[in-house]
C-alpha cells in the first residue's frame, strides 16, 4: 500500500487526500516521499515561522526535552515564565497571558474570559475564523463549518468586516467583546480600512466592550510587526490570542489581556494539561529570539513588499494584497485548486483560501531569491493550470 492508501485507511477523512506525504524539511524547502524538492510558500499554514529545522528550535527545543519536558500546571518552569514575560514586553501594557495549545484553543480560553465580565453577547465579522471547537466555531463565519454542529454556544451578533457603521450599531451596552482578525487570513487575506481597528476600539471603548484581536495568524512577525495591530499606532486591544508562528512548528497557543481584562481569571476559572509546557515554551523563545536576533521583521517588510510588486506584474493576476509576508492573490480566470496543483508539479507549495484565491503565508526567513524562483516558475505553472483544464 502507498503512504495515501495507508492515510486512508487508518486517519479519518476530515481533510481529504493529503497531497504529499512530506519527509523533511530545511529552510524554506521539503523533501515528498520521492526526493522531489519543493519551495514552501504555505509553511505549514503561517506556522513554520523560522522554516524547517531551524537550528534554534532544534537546539531548544532539544535541550528543554532532555532537561525537563513537561510538568504539569501544578508546577512551573523557567521557559513559561520567560516567554510569558517576553510576550508582555512585546505586547506592552502590563500583559498577562494563559497558555495553551493551538489558536482554537486560544480563543476558547478568550471566549470563556469575555463571559466573567458579566455580559454574554459577542459581535463577530462576516468571514471571520476563529477556529473548529464548539466556541471558537460560534464565532466563526463560514455556514458548511457551522450548520451541522448547531446550536454553538454564545449570542453573537454578525457584522461585514470593515464597516464601522455597522460595527458601531451593533455594540451595545451589553456587549462583552468584539473579536477581530486585523486581517482577515482564511477569508482570502482581508485588509480592512485603515481607520477600522482605532475605531473599533473607540466603539468598544465607550460601551464597556472588550476588543479582542484574534492575531493566530497575523501575530509574531508575519505582517513585519510583532503583532498587526502594531502598525496603528497607539492601539492597545484588551485581548489578543496567537498560536500558528509562535512555536514555530512546536504547538503552542496564547491569549493575552491587557488591563483590567487580564485579571477577569481567577483559580478555577479555566485550565489545560499540556498549555505553557517547557518544551513548547522553550521553542517559542527561540523563534522570538530568532526573530529578534536575525532582523526578520524588516526581512518580512522587505521580501513581502518584493513578492507583492512581482507577483502584481505576473499573468493572470488581478489583485494582491496584503501586509508582510501575508499575501492574498486573486486570479483572472484559473481555478485556484488548480493552480495548486500544478505549483506542486513545478516544485511549489502553494496554497488556496477559495476557487480564485491564493494565499502566501510563507516562512518569515523566505528570501530575495525564493521569490524571484517562484516568480520564474510562474508562467509554466498556470500554463500547466491552464493544461489541466482548470479555467474556474
Ligand atoms: C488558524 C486560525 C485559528 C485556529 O487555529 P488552530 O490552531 O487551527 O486551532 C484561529 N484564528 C485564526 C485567525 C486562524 O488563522
Amino acid at each position: 500500500m502507498t503512504w495515501q492508501e495507508r492515510y486512508g485507511s487508518a486517519l479519518m477523512n476530515t481533510f481529504g487526500t493529503p497531497a504529499l506525504t512530506l519527509m523533511r524539511g530545511e529552510g524554506a524547502r521539503v523533501w515528498d516521499a520521492d526526493g522531489r524538492a519543493y519551495l514552501d510558500l504555505v509553511g505549514g499554514i503561517a506556522v513554520n515561522s523560522l522554516g524547517h529545522a531551524h537550528p534554534a528550535i532544534v537546539r531548544a527545543v532539544s535541550e528543554q526535552v532532555a532537561t525537563l519536558g513537561h510538568v504539569s500546571n501544578l508546577f512551573t518552569s523557567e521557559p513559561q515564565i520567560q516567554l510569558a514575560e517576553r510576550l508582555d514586553g512585546l505586547l506592552g501594557h502590563g500583559s498577562k497571558v494563559f497558555f495553551s495549545n493551538s489558536g482554537a484553543e486560544a480563543n476558547e480560553a478568550a471566549f470563556k474570559l469575555t463571559r466573567l465580565t458579566g455580559r454574554t453577547h459577542v459581535v463577530a465579522a462576516e468571514g471571520s475564523f476563529h477556529g473548529r471547537t464548539m466556541g471558537a466555531l460560534a464565532l466563526t463565519s463560514k455556514q458548511a463549518y457551522r450548520t451541522p454542529f448547531e446550536p454553538l454556544p454564545g449570542h453573537v451578533t454578525w457584522v461585514p468586516y470593515g464597516d464601522v457603521e455597522a460595527l458601531a450599531a451593533a455594540v451595545t451596552d451589553e456587549t462583552a467583546a468584539v473579536v477581530l482578525e486585523p486581517v482577515q487570513g482564511e477569508a482570502g487575506v482581508l485588509v480592512p480600512p485603515t481607520d477600522y481597528l482605532t475605531e473599533a476600539r473607540r466603539i468598544t471603548k465607550e460601551r464597556g466592550a472588550l476588543l479582542w484581536l484574534d492575531e493566530v495568524q497575523t501575530g509574531i512577525g508575519r505582517t513585519g510587526e510583532w503583532f498587526a495591530h502594531q502598525s496603528v499606532p497607539g492601539l492597545v486591544p484588551d485581548v489578543v490570542t496567537l498560536a500558528k508562528g509562535l512555536g514555530g512548528g512546536v504547538p503552542i497557543g496564547a491569549t493575552l489581556a491587557t488591563g483590567a481584562a487580564a485579571e477577569l481569571f481567577a483559580p478555577g476559572s479555566h485550565g489545560t494539561t499540556f498549555g505553557g509546557n517547557p518544551m513548547a515554551c522553550a521553542a517559542a523563545l527561540a523563534v522570538l529570539d530568532t526573530i529578534e536576533a536575525d532582523g526578520l521583521l524588516e526581512q518580512v517588510t522587505r521580501v513581502g513588499k518584493r513578492l507583492r510588486e512581482e507577483l502584481s506584474d505576473l499573468p493572470e493576476v488581478t489583485a494582491v494584497r496584503g501586509p508582510g509576508l501575508m499575501v492574498g492573490v486573486d486570479l483572472a480566470s484559473l481555478d485556484a485548486p488548480a493552480v495548486v496543483a500544478a505549483g506542486r508539479a513545478e516544485g511549489f507549495l502553494l496554497n488556496a483560501t477559495g476557487p480564485g484565491t491564493l494565499r502566501f503565508v510563507p516562512p518569515l526567513i523566505l528570501t530575495e531569491d525564493d521569490v524571484s524562483e517562484l516568480v520564474g516558475a510562474w508562467p509554466a505553472i498556470v500554463g500547466r493550470a491552464a493544461e489541466s483544464g482548470g479555467a474556474a
